[in-house]
């Protein structure tokens, strides 16, 4: 895939809401469970930025924007740090 492409991790995501608020044209909440709905996953490039706002503003990290390599076949994860990564070592 070569262009930006956005995931989410239902499993990190706590509900808050700031992504269908942030974009509300690429994210909602569910219903039942209030966790986060990825409406489409190829922001249209009049909705990166919004979609790029969207990871910076989740408070558990749980939206990934792919972006891909320039010149590569893979996509660079970008996702918002929110501490609890495990930095490896000792
Ligand atoms: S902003 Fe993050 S934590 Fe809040 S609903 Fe969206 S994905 Fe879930």
């Amino acid at each position: 895939m070569s262009a930006p492409y956005l995931s989410v991790d239902r499993e990190r995501c706590i509900g808050a809401g700031m992504c269908a608020m942030t974009a509300p044209g690429m994210f909602d909440q569910d219903p039942d469970d209030g966790l986060v709905l990825l409406l489409h996953a190829q922001p249209p490039t009049a909705l990166r930025a919004a979609a790029q706002m969207a990871v910076g503003v989740c408070p558990s990290g749980a939206i990934t924007l792919h972006e891909p390599e320039p010149g590569g076949l893979g996509a660079e994860p970008q996702r918002r740090a929110t501490g609890d990564e495990d930095p490896g070592g000792v």
